[in-house]
């Protein structure tokens, strides 16, 4: 966790209290600047640490692989508040395969920053591609986005985003994998 990060940012979040009308030296409040910086150091820590590497081990398996269910979190960068997203990820191997546990901080690695699903969705699929090489990878999110649930339109849904690379434009490709991702949901 970094330190640097807690000292500049405490005293400003001192003054987001302070200015929305409340006393930032009451009792509940009053530790709640540093809370909150060590927090962000926590839910941002894509701006720092570096991107998983995804080593990959040589495979004769070309059949498509598929992972659902993966619960992340990112942050909306128009209002800093939490979007709780579920992942699938699809790729097709050319001869290497990755370790599921490596696609899962990939996906949590860029999660933690200021993004917009779309733009996630894009981020996954095509660091993916240019660390596998795969034959082509597929990544499907559907999103809470606390920002549309708790203000403006106030209403609960969902967000689906998908960005395809490679072999995955084939529409039995897109078909095959979309099926299999349903098949592992619960
Ligand atoms: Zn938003």
């Amino acid at each position: 966790m970094l330190d640097y990060t807690q000292l500049d940012i405490m005293p400003l979040v001192r003054d987001i209290i302070e200015l929305i009308g409340d006393n930032p030296e009451r009792e509940g409040l009053k530790d709640t600047p540093k809370r909150v910086a060590q927090m962000y150091a926590e839910i941002f820590s894509g701006y720092y640490e570096k991107c998983p590497n995804l080593k990959t081990f040589k495979s004769d398996n070309n059949e498509m692989i598929v992972k659902s269910d993966i619960t992340t979190f990112s942050v909306c960068e128009h209002h800093i508040l939490p979007m709780k997203l579920k992942v699938a990820f699809a790729y097709i191997p050319d001869g290497k395969v990755v370790g599921i546990s490596k696609i899962i901080r990939l996906i949590k690695w860029c999660s933690a920053r200021l993004t917009i699903q779309e733009n996630l969705t894009v981020m996954i699929v095509d660091e993916f591609m240019k660390q596998v090489q795969p034959k082509g990878c597929m990544c499907v999110i559907k999103g809470h986005h606390y920002c549309e649930e708790m203000r403006g339109v106030k209403t609960e849904n969902l967000t689906q985003t998908s960005a395809i690379r490679g072999v995955f434009e084939k529409p039995e490709v897109r078909s095959e994998a979309l099926s299999l991702i349903k098949n592992g949901e619960e």
